[in-house]
């Protein structure tokens, strides 16, 4: 029997969420392995062997399913949102770049899904109906100097940025820094939103601007966006209002 490895993303939160491609293979699945987090929102059946391990582990995570896909077994390493975006793919091939050759024989797939950008997005109205850019806050894997660079030149292009892992506690001073930065290149009254949990119960949703944006309102949990010069707000009498980037832009003058 041939096994396979499919590289699948939970998406942010809700279950209907998940792409029915995600479902089926892990209905077919015999092992699944990832972060125990996101091994949680996997409902547990016989026949399905749960390998959970620790954040930060992502190399080992990989292999371990290359190993059991390897010896014929049907396999799925979860992420949460997509695992293409900061999640387990990439850790899958590099592995597989480093591993014995035979691994390349491995059937794998991986399978698209809904990372946390698009489904904060789709919460707010619609801020990413222009060019935009995602950078990931985290400094754990690249220089913090790379970090605070692409910050100011996607602030100096106009771009709408989405910031993955604004904070841990391990980094509570880094989305300060971040957001000094962006307040050099854009004016203080561009639109940035924080989205804590989208999709889950504690789900909170904040629009404010560049010059008041609060660093403690990020955790963990929560995806920021950043306007770009045009993005604006719809204005509601009792709701959180709407946020738009209109998709034409004028010519600079
Ligand atoms: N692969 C994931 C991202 C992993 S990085 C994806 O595609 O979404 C982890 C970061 O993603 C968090 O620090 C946060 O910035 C963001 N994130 C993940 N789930 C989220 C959610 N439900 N609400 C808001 N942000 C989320």
């Amino acid at each position: 029997m041939s096994g396979w490895l499919r590289v699948v993303g939970l998406g942010p939160a809700e279950a209907d969420w998940r792409t029915r491609e995600v479902e089926r293979a892990l209905a077919e699945a015999q092992h699944v392995v990832g972060y125990h987090t996101y091994l949680a929102r996997v409902p547990e059946r016989s026949g399905l062997t749960r390998h959970g391990s620790d954040n930060g582990d992502e190399l080992a995570r990989a292999r371990r399913g290359l190993e059991l896909a390897q010896r014929g077994a049907r396999v799925v390493v979860v992420s949460g949102g997509d695992a293409g975006v900061f999640g387990m793919a990439a850790a899958v091939f590099e592995a597989l770049e480093l591993g014995p050759p035979s691994w390349r024989n491995i059937e794998i797939t991986v399978l698209p899904a809904v990372t946390a950008m698009l489904a904060a997005a789709a919460r707010l109205g619609a801020p990413l109906g222009n060019d935009f850019c995602a950078i990931n806050l985290s400094d754990n894997l690249k220089p913090w100097a790379v970090v605070e660079k692409r910050l100011a030149l996607a602030a100096q292009a106009d771009f709408v940025i989405a910031l993955y892992n604004p904070a841990s506690q391990a980094r509570q001073e880094q989305l300060g820094q971040a957001l000094e930065i962006l307040r050099r290149h854009r004016t203080l009254d561009a639109v940035v939103m924080f989205a804590r949990a989208v999709g889950r119960p504690q789900e909170q949703l904040r629009v404010t601007t560049l010059g008041t944006a609060d660093p403690a309102w990020a955790d963990m949990q929560t995806l920021i966006l950043v306007g770009n010069h045009t993005t604006r707000c719809v204005a509601r009498e009792a709701a959180r209002p709407w946020v738009y980037t209109p998709r034409r832009l004028a010519p600079a003058p």
